[in-house]
């Protein structure tokens, strides 16, 4: 978690990304140990989000967002950390997009409206035409959290916007673009910084099918459940805060991809099932959709 310091510090080693000058001798050190002519910028928006997944990777540990983003990578811009705004931030959108300020690594954060593209828009641009510019220009796209990779809940039945997430995008408009998903609602710090330096550093990681990569989201919550046995045993929890197997509770372990019974949360001190809540399937590409699948509900198939 970040500390007050931390804090400042990140907030200064973002300034860097424009130039501005007078940088804290601790962050003028860090930017020296990487180059930045060699390694890919990282150009962050967002589109319909609640900027969760920010939250959350502010909060990995170790290493911690600092580190990220000046020894591994390089952030150029995030609406909510950088220090710019207005003018300013659109001319260095607008410099990456069209491909002038050198290489680059697309994250998005957030659906895109693809019924609605005004509901979502980077000063006087859709944010649908950003992408589509980007398309040709950037390395890698990731998508990260549910929203970005699905749609996740502002794609959720009876929506307005026409929620839909950037490998479906893509797909809608014959566009040929490799979408790294990491999906979480809000998404593990680790899951992302890791996807990120694999990028920078090795290149594309090993993919699932649904496009996520295989470090994280190979096996199901399920099988890997500490509570797996409970299962087999068939001893269920009848309610909230019982021991046993939550499936009856519905737990959507079963059906959900990723490894947060081995990694936990929260720095590792605790995870879903571990807090005796089900697991809501918020990594799966389903998650949210529909209205008759409450995040909490009595599994009648049990
Ligand atoms: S609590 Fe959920 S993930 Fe764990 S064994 Fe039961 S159904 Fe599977
Ligand atoms: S256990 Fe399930 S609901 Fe909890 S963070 Fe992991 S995938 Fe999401």
């Amino acid at each position: 978690m970040l500390d007050r310091r931390e804090f400042v510090k990140l907030a200064a080693a973002l300034t860097t990304a424009f130039s501005i000058s007078n940088l804290p001798e601790p962050v003028a050190a860090a930017l020296k140990k990487i180059n930045p002519e060699a390694i890919p910028k990282l150009l962050y928006l967002q589109g319909q989000s609640c900027t969760g997944c920010s939250i959350s990777l502010l909060q990995s540990e170790s290493p911690s967002p600092l580190t990220m983003i000046t020894d591994y990578s390089q952030l150029a811009f995030h609406a909510d950390l950088s220090a710019t705004s207005g003018k300013q931030s659109i001319d260095l959108i607008e410099k990456f997009i069209s491909g002038q300020a050198g290489e680059y690594i697309l994250a998005l954060e957030g659906s895109i409206p693809d019924s609605m593209p005004i509901a979502c828009m980077i000063g006087h641009k859709t944010l649908a035409a950003y992408l589509e510019e980007a398309a040709r220009t950037m390395s890698a796209a990731v998508a990260i959290g549910s929203c970005a990779c699905d749609g996740g809940i502002p794609a959720a039945e009876g929506n307005l916007t026409g929620a839909i997430g950037l490998q479906e995008f893509y797909a809608k408009r014959n566009i040929d673009k490799t979408v790294v998903n990491i999906r979480g609602c809000s998404v593990h710090p680790d899951w992302v910084w890791q996807t990120i330096v694999h990028l920078v550093k090795i290149g594309l990681p090993e993919l699932t099918e649904n496009g996520s990569p295989s470090l994280f989201y190979a096996r199901s919550i399920h099988e890997t459940c500490p509570r797996y046995h409970d299962f087999q045993q068939e001893i269920f929890a009848q309610k909230l805060g019982d021991k046993g197997c939550l499936f009856k509770l519905g737990c959507l372990g079963p059906q959900t991809m990723a490894d947060c019974s081995s990694r936990w949360w929260n720095g590792g001190r605790t995870w879903c099932i571990d807090a005796n809540a089900p697991c809501i399937g918020c990594a799966s590409p389903l998650f949210a959709r529909k209205k008759d699948m409450p995040f909490y509900r009595i599994n009648r198939q049990g």
